[in-house]
């Protein structure tokens, strides 16, 4: 499994150095230069962290870190500062921001950084089950692996962490304020659509039918059971 990152950022320079590096270290990395544009990709595919300048045309890196948060996107956003830029850092956590780094920077911090927001996504699942095998679908969690009838699926890293824990408490009623707590690591309840927008992507990845799931399903007015 590869670690998905989207960087959104304007200065050519840049964009080159850090997609050539991030590949380097084993990310798949996609980048967008514009705030638009950057966020549209962000709201509409699933990536494991997001690398955001802050001063950025159609719109600024604030703008859109709040729009995701809004929407409920909960991914790790590390924002990229210039030095001259004064930032409300403040505002900026309020705003949905895990991280700064004022550029200049040397490329060890930023990887520093990076490993440590996805760390901290990944923290929640230490246990190591092998194989757990649902309908036509087979998780190896050694290999980080989904087949679906013997082909692999692909998904970020927070999907399979969220599969993960379903697995885990299979056949429980989960609240959406659980596995936000748990599969996300916050202990307040910002975000609760975030889930739903997951398990959305993860129902059309195992489902037959994501309208009538049979494997994640919708205990209404509680939240979601796995029932595989
Ligand atoms: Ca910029």
């Amino acid at each position: 499994m590869k670690y998905k990152v989207l960087l959104i950022e304007d200065e050519p320079g840049l964009c080159l150095t850090l997609k050539d590096r991030l590949q380097k270290e084993g990310y798949d990395i996609e980048v967008s230069t514009d705030g638009e544009s950057g966020f549209n990709l962000a709201a509409n595919q699933a990536y494991d962290l997001i690398l955001l300048d802050l001063m950025l045309p159609k719109k600024n890196g604030n703008d859109v870190c709040r729009d995701l948060r809004q929407m409920g996107l909960a991914i790790p956003i590390l924002m990229l500062t210039a030095k001259t830029q004064t930032v409300d850092k403040v505002l900026g956590l309020k705003i949905g921001a895990d991280d700064y780094l004022t550029k200049p920077f040397e490329m060890q911090e930023l990887l520093a950084r990076i490993e440590a927001l996805l760390r901290r996504a990944m923290r929640t699942f230490t246990a190591a089950p092998l194989v757990y095998q649902f309908g036509n679908i087979r998780v190896d969690f050694r290999k980080t692996e989904i087949l679906r009838n013997g082909e692999a699926v692909t998904f970020s890293a927070k999907e399979f962490q969220l599969l993960r824990y379903f697995i885990d408490h299979r056949e429980e009623t989960l609240s959406r304020e659980t596995l936000l707590q748990e599969v996300w690591g916050y202990s307040s309840v910002p975000y609760t659509r975030t889930i739903d927008v997951h398990v959305a992507w993860l129902r059309q990845k195992l489902e037959e039918d994501p309208k009538q799931p049979r494997w994640i399903l919708t205990i209404h007015g509680l939240g979601y059971k796995f029932a595989g």
